[in-house]
C-alpha cells in the first residue's frame, strides 16, 4: 500500500470509530507521527492534505521541519517524546503543541521560554497511567495537583492530557483513568492512541490520536 492509502485508511478507520462511539464526526485529529522519516518521506502525507504532525525529538525536528513548514501554510507540529529542560528553547520556537509536560522543572523551564519569546505552545501534561518506572509522566495521583501548579503558579495553559498505556496491557484502563483525571482537572483534551489502539482510544473519548507506522510504515 502506498502512503496516501494507508493515511486514508487510518482517516475512514477514525470516522467508523467516531461513529460507533457516538462522538461527532471529524471530533478526533490525526496526529501523523513521522519520528525517523525524513523530509522526502514525509512530504507525500502533506501533498494528501495531512497538516498536523507529531515528533519525539527535538534535535531530529529541528533538522526537517524548519523546511516543511515554510513550504507549506498551515503545519502544526507536536512534541510527543521526553523534554530535557536545556532543550526548552528549541521546543518553544519550533513546536506548536508540547504534549510531554511532565514535571515542575520542565514546566518552570517552559514558562521561562514563553515569556523570552512571546510564543506560546499549546500544552498537554503526560500522565503515566501504568506507573512504569522507565516512562516519563506524573502518577495518576498527582496529576491534579501538577496541572493546578501549572497553571496558577506558573500561569501556563494546560489544554490537554496524554498517555502511552503499558505495551503489554489492555489500554481501555488506562485511557479511561485519562479521561477521568481530564474531567477532574478541568482539561479538554485527550491525547490518546497510536497504531495499535487508537480505534480503542476514540471510543474512550481520545480528542487526538498519535499514529505512526500505520500510516509512514515500520520504522
Ligand atoms: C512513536 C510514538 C507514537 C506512534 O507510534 P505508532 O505505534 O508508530 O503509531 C505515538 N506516541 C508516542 C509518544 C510515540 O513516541
Amino acid at each position: 500500500m502506498e502512503l496516501q492509502e494507508r493515511l486514508n485508511d487510518v482517516r475512514a478507520r477514525i470516522a467508523v470509530a467516531e461513529r460507533s462511539g457516538g462522538r461527532a464526526s471529524g471530533s478526533v485529529e490525526l496526529v501523523a507521527v513521522s519520528k525517523t522519516f525524513d523530509a522526502d518521506q514525509i512530504r507525500p502525507a502533506i501533498e494528501a492534505g495531512q497538516r498536523v504532525f507529531g515528533e519525539n525529538r527535538v534535535q531530529e525536528s529541528q533538522g526537517k521541519w524548519p523546511q516543511l513548514k515554510a513550504e507549506t501554510d498551515g503545519i502544526v507540529l507536536h512534541l510527543i517524546g521526553p523534554l530535557q529542560s536545556n532543550k526548552a528553547a528549541e521546543a518553544v520556537a519550533l513546536f506548536d503543541v508540547i504534549e510531554t509536560v511532565d514535571r515542575e522543572k520542565i514546566a518552570r523551564a517552559l514558562a521561562e521560554e514563553i515569556k523570552q519569546q512571546g510564543k506560546a505552545p499549546r500544552l498537554f501534561v503526560q500522565v503515566n497511567t501504568g506507573l512504569e518506572p522507565q516512562k516519563a509522566g506524573i502518577a495518576p495521583d498527582d496529576t491534579a495537583a501538577f496541572v493546578t501548579l501549572c497553571r496558577e503558579e506558573l500561569g501556563l495553559v494546560i489544554e490537554g492530557l496524554m498517555c502511552i498505556p503499558p505495551a503489554e496491557e489492555n489500554p481501555g484502563p488506562h485511557f479511561a483513568l485519562l479521561a477521568k483525571l481530564a474531567k477532574a482537572c478541568n482539561v479538554e483534551k485527550l491525547s490518546m492512541g497510536m497504531s495499535r489502539d487508537y480505534e480503542t482510544a476514540v471510543a474512550f473519548g481520545a480528542t487526538s490520536v498519535r499514529v505512526g507506522s500505520a500510516i509512514f510504515g515500520a520504522r
